[in-house]
């Protein structure tokens, strides 16, 4: 824990020295978080760097801006975010911005009908206050959007044509920075396909409700999840439940997540013979560049994999 803690100052005290370094007029897209910033890096290659704004280990849910992301956001070329139900701390910057200057992803024609609902419709009374909660809500439709293959297809195109109204002279290495892009993907999403079909019937609780898309894209069977907002603890009625499935031999695995460990998920699996295992929703520790977002997804299927199988 105390370690776990040190290292995350070390990663703020390198993100502070870091952003007032790269404080300059040169052009560059600036990311909310790390997953985007894997689509956004793979477009870009070569043209302009890609700066993400969340450093390793914070979570977009829990948030503030500092001073120095503002003036980060101001300068960028590009700004590119998921949109205010995800990232409210970025609302105000972005607001600023002119259209070309921004991707926001949810808003997108092409990204609109791949939207997922929220598990929203889980009405236990222990989170019903999370409806209130305005600070972070997730809102009507699940907003964890780097999770899709498919969205991720879209926002990489969405970024291209920004990018080439914005440098037309770079036209020709965008054009084929997107096909580079597309033609991993294509590939990624056959080959993850295939090493995940094994596990596809294994039941499992992961710890908050990130995963939908991937869920979906790649016939998953998650049993649930101990909350929708991280910041708000799970109510005991849902736990109960989770244990007694845990208790039934329903599950193989719960997922913990390098962002999130309470200690509520091992204190519900414990005297079960239910594994526990990570899973990365934001892909921490993987550099950006131009198959960072292929690489991202083969990390989080490895982790399914390691635990499920
Ligand atoms: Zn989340």
């Amino acid at each position: 824990m105390i370690q776990k803690k040190s290292v995350k100052r070390m990663f703020l005290a390198a993100a502070i020295l870091s952003s007032s370094a790269v404080f300059s007029t040169q052009a560059a897209v600036v990311t909310s978080v790390r997953p985007l910033g894997f689509i956004a890096s793979a477009i870009a290659d070569g043209v302009m760097p890609t700066e993400v704004l969340l450093p390793d280990g914070a979570s977009p849910h829990d948030f503030a801006l500092r001073p120095s992301d503002i003036s980060r956001m101001r300068s960028a070329d590009l700004v590119v975010w998921v949109g205010p139900e995800m990232e409210a701390f970025m609302t105000k910057s972005v607001a600023q911005l002119p259209p070309n200057r921004q991707v926001e992803i949810a808003a997108l024609p092409t990204v609109k009908p791949l939207l997922l609902k929220g598990n929203d419709d889980e009405h236990d009374h222990d989170h019903a206050h999370e409806h209130d909660d305005d600070d972070h809500k997730h809102g009507d439709y699940n907003m964890h959007v780097w999770l899709s293959p498919e969205i991720a297809r879209q926002t990489a195109i969405a970024i291209h044509n920004q990018l080439v109204q914005l440098v037309p002279q770079k036209k020709q290495q965008l054009d084929a920075n997107l096909s580079h892009f597309e033609d991993g993907l294509t590939k990624a999403d056959k080959n993850l396909g295939s090493i995940l079909q094994p596990v596809q019937g294994k039941g499992y609780f992961v710890f908050h409700d990130a995963y939908g898309y991937f869920e979906k894209h790649f016939g998953l069977s998650p049993l649930g999840h101990f909350t929708i907002n991280p910041e708000i603890q799970p109510g005991a009625q849902r736990l109960h439940l989770i244990r007694t499935q845990l208790v039934e031999q329903k599950a193989t695995c719960v997922f913990a997540e390098p962002q999130f460990r309470p200690a509520v998920i091992t204190a519900v699996a414990q005297g079960t013979k239910v594994r526990m295992g990570t899973l990365d929703p934001l892909g921490s520790s993987i550099a950006l560049g131009a198959d960072s977002y292929v690489n991202f997804l083969s990390q989080l299927t490895n982790q399914y994999l390691s635990c499920l199988k």
